[in-house]
């Protein structure tokens, strides 16, 4: 039995064209495989705009709310009004809009009583936008003659209670989409699953994280021991660097699954990071691909062997990042304070993107996305970790307006020629280092700098260190004709 996972992300199901195109690419697979189950996310913008509506809703202005609402319910209910024309699912999915609507005045009215919003509002509201568009998708299959439906990961991914962040519960949700999703399977019905969102054993709403559909597809491509995964996206697939910082940026014919996940950890969009786990376990192929560029390949992700010694695969970078700075008694075993505040951060869900100790300053660092903020400083002011260090919390600093770039490559922390032309570039082009983290992983250098200079820094890197140089291999996979690698 060959199985396949097709997930369409929000550029590929935010317009009637991007539907259309969409539709088409799946119709193509029908008849290639025994089963083909669908992922998508909410329409492009759409989470957003769910989420404005949500902190708009605790505003004096009601006015600014009531329009967000309405510009939502304007552009769904005219997708589907020019979609579905003269179609008969064109008032059932009307309906289905309007009772979004619904639900979505109702969460943003109990959260100007309460007053405040708390993360299970948040995720009841994100939810809305993969729960209006999965219906919308199936409805366009049917419409080409295609049997489908829409499925509800609210019924399939079963979730812990870490609202906007949540992990799946493993065997509950195996058992879950072997239930929900075999009977459609043998039918012949492609279902068409909702990314995004789970739901607690008890029922309530939850979200795996912004992004978060590419993980769905993995998820489900897991459990169905699906012989491929199919990320569509606005892109030709992973590219040397965001194609949206230079235009000189390169697909990636083949990458592993370990520097996609460095990549992704370190920022990249295009993937979320916790997609390559369920993936790498059960060595499923990834593909990214382009909905609008069917003539580039893609890239494969998979165990592919390690590229070539002092090499750069890839750049990537995170903005509005903050650091704290740990400042400890001399004398104190700085590696062992590092480790254990490393690990208390971790627990409580924050993305540390560096941690470094100055042996010669008697500190420990660690730099992390500033959304984390308010709950680092909870941490370390409630556990009792700083205390049994003798620290005071007023011994710690925090620096805000910082930038991480992160350099992914083979066994790149041991490359001496890579780290001198790196760090030789961005002294010329005027951009500080304030610290490097190359301990962590061997495939990955991972610089702090200031937020101003981090798209001048990966631009130059980028073209002078990456192209300029011709650095990254190219490894094309013999499907792939040069003609179609050409710099955009
Ligand atoms: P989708 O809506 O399909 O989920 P996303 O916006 O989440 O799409 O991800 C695709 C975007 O990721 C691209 O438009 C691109 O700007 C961005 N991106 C960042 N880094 C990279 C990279 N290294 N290669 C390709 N795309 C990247
Ligand atoms: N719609 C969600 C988001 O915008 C999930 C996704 O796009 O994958 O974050
Ligand atoms: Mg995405």
């Amino acid at each position: 039995m060959s199985t396949l996972i097709m997930k369409f992300g929000g550029t590929s199901t935010g317009s009637e064209y991007a539907l259309n195109r969409a539709t088409e690419l799946v119709f193509a697979q029908t008849g290639q495989w025994d089963h083909v189950i669908v992922v998508v996310s909410a329409m492009d913008g759409v989470t957003n705009l769910l989420l404005d509506c949500a902190e708009l809703s605790l505003s004096s202005d009601f006015s600014a709310w009531e329009e967000k609402i309405s510009l939502l319910r304007e552009r769904l209910e005219g997708m589907i009004r020019s979609i579905f024309d003269g179609d008969r699912s064109r008032q059932p999915l009307l309906d289905l809009i309007y009772r979004r609507m619904v639900d979505l005045t109702n969460i943003c009215q109990q959260i100007r009583i309460k007053g405040s919003i708390d993360p299970q509002d948040l995720d009841e509201i994100a939810a809305l936008g993969e729960r209006i568009n999965a219906h919308v998708f199936s409805a366009l299959l049917c419409k080409r003659g295609i049997l489908s439906q829409a499925v509800e990961a609210i019924n399939l991914i079963v979730t812990d209670t870490c609202h906007q962040s949540a992990s799946p519960i493993q065997p509950e949700t195996d058992a879950c989409i072997k239930t929900l999703l075999s009977p459609l399977l043998a039918a012949d019905t492609i279902p068409v699953v909702t990314g995004f969102i789970g739901a607690t054993p008890e029922g309530k709403t939850t979200t795996l994280g912004r992004g978060g559909s590419d993980y769905t597809a993995a998820i489900i491509g897991k459990s169905l021991g699906a012989d491929e995964i199919w990320i569509w996206t606005d892109v030709d697939g992973i590219m040397s660097t965001d194609p949206k910082l230079t235009s000189r940026a390169r697909l990636i014919p083949e990458i592993s699954y370990q520097e996609v996940y460095k990549l992704s950890y370190y920022g990249a969009k295009v993937l979320h990071p916790k997609t390559i786990r369920p993936a790498c376990e059960d060595n499923i192929p990834i593909w990214v691909k382009n909905t609008f560029n069917t003539g580039s390949e893609g890239t494969r992700i998979s165990k592919s062997q390690k590229p070539a010694m002092d090499t750069i695969t890839a750049i990537t970078g995170y903005i509005n990042v903050i650091l704290f700075t740990v400042q400890v008694e001399p004398g104190r075993e700085l590696l062992m304070i590092k480790d254990q505040i490393h690990k208390h951060l971790v627990n409580r869900g924050i993305h540390i993107l560096l941690s470094s100790l100055q042996e010669d300053e008697y500190t420990v660092s660690f730099a992390f996305d500033r959304k984390f903020l308010r709950r680092a400083i909870q941490v370390l002011i409630e556990a009792p970790i700083l205390g049994s260090f003798d620290v005071p919390i007023s011994q710690v600093q925090s620096t805000d307006n910082m930038a991480i770039i992160a350099i992914i490559g083979s066994e790149i922390h041991t490359s001496n020629i890579i780290q001198l032309k790196i760090s030789t570039l961005l002294e010329k082009t005027g951009v500080h280092t304030h610290l490097m983290d190359r301990d962590t992983t061997p495939d990955c250098l991972v610089y702090l700098v200031n937020k101003n200079d981090v798209m001048t820094a990966i631009k130059n890197i980028h073209d002078e260190v990456i192209i300029h140089e011709q650095m990254i291999p190219f490894k094309a996979p013999s499907p792939i004709h040069h003609s179609e690698l050409t710099l955009t």
